[in-house]
């Protein structure tokens, strides 16, 4: 007799169908597991025979053979154990196997029966969806998030006996019903908290509404950090399928402890001492690193210099690409990263360059050793480059409380919809990611302010690449005064913002 039920696992940021076959036979009593599966898999086995005995199901003196299929993905999860105790369950006459086809179900048993959540639900609800599967069944933990997919049918399994109590038509099934409409999230941190910091608020905005990489510079204490936390929260709103993704990628992280979808943008700080694989991904599974948690959201890397060089290297390729690819043995598999980054750094290797309370003791000797280890490669990656100074008690005692983050979201949110606008018949929609192409075209200077541009070049020596830089920067310092024309005050603005391109 043959049984077969359609379950499925995750394998990057999507997930995959799998076909658990179970056979019976006549012959010396065993249980055979085939189809590449993983250990997880195979102490599943143990797990469901004292699973079964626990419930009562008697089975008969048999061959046992499960096979899973495609035979050629390794399959390491836990969550095959409740659909191959189905099977068992089916060709020990305990349930009509055509009963229970029409779904996917996934679910780690325990050793009474019980069942435990699995990761990666809301992909797995999605390829359900997609694949025209009449329902899902899934651990009760997992229920709320399957139903995040919206469109298919969430059965509740809770136990052993219950599944198959209610396959037999005994009791009904739970079910979860899919969540209300899409709302984006409130803002967590709100900018009228930060007192003084005109320019680095200013620098803030900008980066929000062209979506460029910021590079704070200043002495400990300055509040590099809580300007960067601000970030997310004058940011468009998220929309629900920025929303899915990011959830989505939470979900088959195990990282998803709320009910809900993601509705805020994402704000992840990884310490300077992270692995390679810790912050683009890798691992077993494998799973997604820190760029892809803050896949639409923030990436802050604080102390920067201090992380490893390698380690920022990393960064370059998915930083251009906006996803990532990691390269196994069984195969590549991409992990979507789009983020901004926002990075902090000392001046100078005691931290007081240029600070008015404390004297810097380093040369400039150290100053140029300690600012070379950004390499010039990464370096270009920021936009937005400029120094924030520790304010002294009395100075922020004298500070008005600044503008709300919602205030602020406003004119970025003007300023957006005005580049789209500009580039709807572009592959892109915001200044950051003009090539030097669309900077050509989309950048033109007028007579006055070309005169003073080329000036400042020759006197700063500035390379091609920071010069496109500050073009870029000056069309989103337009774009949020809904200027068409790049003016002489937005280039010269722009100007102010390269702190690191001068030379000591
Ligand atoms: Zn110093």
């Amino acid at each position: 007799m043959l049984t077969k039920i359609f379950t499925s696992d995750v394998f990057g940021i999507n997930a995959y169908q799998v076909a658990v076959e179970v056979d019976s036979q006549t012959g010396i009593p065993g249980f055979h597991l085939v189809g590449m599966a993983s250990t997880a898999v195979a102490e599943g086995k143990t797990r469901l025979r004292s699973a079964l005995a626990n419930c009562n199901f008697k089975l008969h003196s048999k061959r046992i053979t499960v096979n899973l299929a495609p035979a050629e993905i390794k399959k390491d999860t836990t969550a095959f154990d409740l659909p191959i105790a189905l099977g068992v369950i089916a060709v020990n006459d305990h349930l009509p196997p055509e009963k229970i086809g029409k779904g996917i179900i996934v679910g780690e048993l325990s050793l009474n029966g019980g069942i435990r959540p699995v990761r990666g639900v809301l992909a797995i609800a999605e390829l359900a969806t997609k694949a025209g599967f009449e329902y899902i069944l899934v651990p009760q933990e997992n229920a709320p998030e399957a139903a995040l997919a919206g469109e298919i049918e969430v059965r509740i399994a809770e136990n052993l006996n219950q599944v198959v109590n209610s396959f037999q038509g005994l009791i009904p099934w739970k079910k979860m019903v899919s969540q209300q409409e899409f709302r984006a999230g409130e803002i967590e941190l709100d900018l009228k908290d930060i007192k003084g910091q005109k320019r680095a608020r200013e620098a803030l905005e900008i980066a929000a509404a062209g979506g460029h990489n910021l590079l704070l510079v200043g002495p400990p204490g300055s509040g590099k950090s809580m300007l960067a936390k601000r970030l997310p929260g004058i940011l468009p709103p998220m929309n629900k399928i920025e929303s899915l993704e990011t959830t989505k990628i939470y979900s088959i992280s195990g990282l998803l402890n709320d009910t809900s979808l993601i509705s805020t943008r994402p704000f992840r700080s990884p310490h300077h001492t992270v692995t390679n694989a810790g912050l683009v991904g890798g691992g077993p599974g494998p799973r997604p690193g820190e760029i892809s948690l803050a896949h639409n959201g923030v990436l802050f890397l604080d102390e920067l210099l201090e992380f490893s060089r390698n380690t920022l290297e990393t960064l370059r390729q998915p930083m251009e690409n906006q996803q990532i690819t990691i390269t196994r043995a069984k195969g590549s598999l991409t992990f979507p990263s789009s983020f901004q980054v926002v990075a902090a750094m000392n001046p100078c290797p005691c931290g007081y360059h240029n600070d008015k309370s404390r004297e810097c003791i380093c040369s400039k000797f150290q100053i140029r050793k300690y600012r070379n280890k950004l390499s010039g490669p990464l370096r270009d990656r920021f936009d937005l480059q400029l120094e924030v100074p520790a304010l002294s008690y009395t100075e922020i005692m004298n500070e008005e409380e600044g503008e709300s983050s919602a205030t602020v979201r406003n004119r970025v949110l003007a300023a957006r919809k005005f580049q789209i606008r500009r580039y709807r018949e572009e592959k892109f929609f915001c200044n950051s990611n003009m090539d030097s192409g669309s900077i050509r075209k989309y950048c033109r200077l007028q007579q006055e302010s070309q005169q003073l541009f080329s000036r400042h070049l020759e006197r700063h020596k500035y390379s091609v690449r920071s010069a496109d830089k500050i073009l870029k920067m000056s069309r989103t310092i337009a774009d949020l005064d809904l200027s068409p024309e790049i003016e002489k005050k937005h280039l010269k603005k722009a100007l102010n913002f390269r702190c690191l391109d001068d030379s000591i």
